[in-house]
C-alpha cells in the first residue's frame, strides 16, 4: 500500500501572506509592548506623584494643627500667669482648653517644682503630685515652648506633650502648661493622621525621628523601630518625594513622603504597585479590543491583495507547465499581468510560444510535402485521406503519370527531368480549385483529390489538365505529355484503398491505349432491391 505524503506546497501566495501576517503580528505586539511599557511608566509616575502630593498635604495640615495647638496654650499660659495661685481658674482654664476643641486629650498646670496645680480631666488625680516624665522634666529643665518625643505614659497610653512655659512679668518661670495628644485615642491628629481607609490597597503612615511608627493601619506594629527602608531614612533627613520601594513586608510599593518639620515627624503615603498596575490589564484589555476589527479588516485586505500579486505569476507558472497544450497561447493571453514582472514574464513567455509553434507547424509541413514540386507527399495525402473518410466527404481521384519520363531524364538529363516535375505541379495547380487536394506520390507520378466533384467533372478537369500539358512547352525547351485514370468515391468502390486501385487501373488502361490521355473508372450500378 503506498504511504500517504503530504506536500506543503509553498507557493507566492501563501509566501506573500506568511510574509505580511508575520510583520503584521509583529508589529502588533510591538506596539502592544511599547504601549504596555508607555502606559505602565505613566501609571507609576502618577501614582508616585499622587502620593508625594497627599503626604505633603497630610504634613502639611499637621504642621498647622500644632502650630495652632502651641498658640492655644501659649495665650493661656499668658493668661494664667497672674493666677497661678487661683486653682479654680487654673481649673476652668484647663478643662476649656480639653473640651472647647478635640485638640488634646488631657492638660495640666504644673509649677516651677514639677507639682500638678490643676488636671483635665480631673479623673487623672495627678494633682499636688510632683510629676517625673521625661517630658515633665524636659520642660522643667529647658524653661520653653516643647513638643516631646512620643513615649509611652504612665497610664500605658502612646502619648505627646505640648508645652508652654509660664512665666510672670518679670519674666520669673512659675511653671509649665501642658497638654498631651493620645496618638491612638479620638482627637484631630488622630482623625487627620491615623485613620484612612482604601479599597485599593492604599495606606499611610507616621514615623517619628528615630523612624518609630507613631500611625500605622496595622495597630500592632505601633511603636516598632523601622530599619533599613530607605523612604523613612529618607523623610528623616527632612526630604520631601517619592519612591519604588519593596517594604519591610517584601511588598513592591510605590511611596510619596513628606516631613512634619517641628517635630521631626515623616508621613508616607503609598500604594502597592501590583494594585496601580491591575489598572494597566483591562486598560491593555480594551486596545486590544479596540485592535481587532481593524486589524481583522487588514487581514482581510492582505488576503486580497496576496491573491492579487500572486495570481499572474502562479497563472503563468501553471500555464508554463503545460506549454505543449494547444491551448496555452489562449490561456496565457487571458493572463491579467498588472505589474512589470508578470507583463515581462507574460511577454516572454508568448514570444517564446509563438516560436516554438512556428517551428513545430513548419517541421509538420516539412513532413508532409515534397520539396521538389512543393506539393504533398505521400504521408500528406494518407492523411487528407483519412480526415475525408472520418467527416464521408465525397472526392474524385485523378492519378496521373508522365509519359516515357524515362527517356526525358535519358535525352535532357536528371535535372531537366526534375523541371518537367516541378512544371507539371504547376500546371496542376492552374487546373485546380482551391480545395482540391495535389500530391506527388512517387517518382513522375501524382494524384489529384476532388472533393464534392462527380466523375463526369473529374474527366473534364483531367482532360484540360492533359490538353495544356501537351500544349504547353516545359523548361528547356521540351514537350511532354500525360496519362491519366479517373475514379470517384464512394460511386466506383467502397473502399478509399479500392477507390485508388481504381483509379491507378484506369490509368494503366490509359497507357495501354497509347499514352496522353484519360482512363476511367466503371460507376458501380447500386443492386436493385
Ligand atoms: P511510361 O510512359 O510507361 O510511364 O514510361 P516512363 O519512362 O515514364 O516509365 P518508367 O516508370 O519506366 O520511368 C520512370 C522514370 O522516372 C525512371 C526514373 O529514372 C525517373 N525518375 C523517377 N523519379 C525521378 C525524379 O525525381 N527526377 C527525375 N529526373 N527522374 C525521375
Ligand atoms: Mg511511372
Ligand atoms: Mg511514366
Amino acid at each position: 500500500m503506498p504511504s500517504p505524503r503530504f506536500h506543503l506546497r509553498f507557493d507566492l501566495r501563501r509566501l506573500i501572506l506568511l510574509l505580511t501576517i508575520t510583520t503584521a503580528l509583529l508589529t502588533l505586539a510591538n506596539t502592544f509592548y511599547a504601549s504596555y511599557l508607555v502606559q505602565q511608566d505613566l501609571l507609576i509616575r502618577e501614582s508616585l506623584e499622587a502620593n508625594r502630593v497627599y503626604a505633603v498635604k497630610l504634613a502639611e495640615t499637621t504642621e498647622h494643627f500644632l502650630a495652632g495647638s502651641r498658640q492655644q496654650l501659649a495665650f493661656s499660659a499668658s493668661q494664667l500667669s497672674e493666677r497661678m495661685d487661683d486653682s479654680t481658674v487654673l481649673t476652668q482654664e484647663v478643662d476649656r482648653l480639653r473640651l472647647q476643641t478635640a485638640n488634646f486629650n488631657s492638660v495640666l498646670v504644673v509649677d516651677a517644682t514639677g507639682t500638678v496645680l490643676a488636671t483635665s480631666p480631673q479623673t487623672l488625680q495627678l494633682v499636688s503630685r510632683q510629676l517625673k516624665s521625661p517630658g515633665a522634666l524636659q520642660a522643667l529643665r529647658e524653661q520653653r515652648p516643647l513638643i516631646s518625643a512620643p513615649y509611652i505614659s504612665a497610664a500605658g497610653n502612646l502619648v505627646v506633650n505640648i508645652s508652654h512655659p509660664i512665666r510672670d512679668r518679670q519674666g520669673h518661670y512659675l511653671g509649665y502648661l501642658g497638654a498631651s495628644i493620645y496618638l491612638q485615642q479620638n482627637n484631630i491628629l488622630y482623625n487627620l493622621l491615623g485613620e484612612h481607609h482604601y479599597k485599593d490597597g492604599s495606606y499611610l503612615y507616621v514615623v517619628d525621628r528615630e523612624g518609630g511608627l507613631l500611625y500605622h493601619p496595622d495597630p500592632a506594629r505601633i511603636g516598632e523601630v523601622v530599619h533599613g527602608n530607605p523612604v523613612i531614612e529618607a523623610v528623616n533627613q527632612g526630604h520631601t518625594g517619592s519612591q519604588r520601594l519593596v517594604n519591610s513586608r517584601g511588598v513592591d510599593m510605590l511611596a510619596g513622603y513628606a516631613p512634619v518639620t517641628s517635630t521631626g515627624w515623616g508621613v508616607v503615603a503609598q500604594r502597592p504597585t501590583a494594585s496601580v498596575l491591575a489598572k494597566l490589564e483591562s486598560l491593555m484589555l480594551g486596545v486590544l479590543r479596540n485592535a481587532i476589527p481593524f486589524s481583522l479588516l487588514s487581514l482581510l485586505a492582505i488576503w486580497g491583495l496576496a491573491r492579487l500579486i500572486a495570481q499572474p505569476l502562479s497563472q503563468l507558472a501553471n500555464t508554463a507547465r503545460q506549454l505543449d497544450s494547444p491551448a496555452a497561447s489562449e490561456e496565457l493571453g487571458k493572463v491579467r499581468s498588472w505589474y512589470y514582472e508578470a507583463a515581462q514574464l507574460k511577454r516572454a513567455l508568448l514570444a517564446g510560444l509563438t516560436l516554438l509553434q512556428q517551428k513545430i507547424g513548419k517541421l509538420n509541413l516539412d513532413s508532409l510535402t515534397d520539396p521538389l514540386s512543393g506539393l504533398l507527399n505521400r504521408r500528406g495525402l494518407q492523411i487528407t485521406l483519412e480526415q475525408w473518410r472520418a467527416r464521408e466527404q465525397p472526392f474524385a481521384v485523378l492519378a496521373l503519370d508522365i509519359d516515357h519520363f524515362k527517356q526525358i531524364n535519358d535525352n535532357h538529363g536528371h535535372e531537366i527531368g526534375d523541371q518537367a516535375i516541378r512544371h507539371l505541379a504547376d500546371l496542376m495547380r492552374e487546373c485546380s480549385r482551391r480545395d482540391d487536394v495535389l500530391c506527388r506520390s512517387g517518382g513522375e507520378e501524382f494524384i489529384m483529390l476532388l472533393p464534392g466533384t462527380g466523375l463526369e467533372g473529374a474527366c473534364l478537369t483531367a482532360e484540360r489538365l492533359r490538353l495544356r500539358t501537351e500544349a504547353s512547352e516545359a523548361p528547356g525547351g521540351i514537350r511532354f505529355t500525360v496519362s491519366a485514370g479517373v475514379a470517384h468515391w464512394p460511386a466506383c468502390g467502397q473502399t478509399v484503398e479500392g477507390i485508388l486501385q481504381l483509379a491507378d487501373q484506369a490509368l494503366y488502361r490509359a497507357k495501354r491505349e497509347g499514352r496522353n490521355r484519360v482512363g476511367r473508372a466503371e460507376e458501380q450500378v447500386a443492386p436493385l432491391a
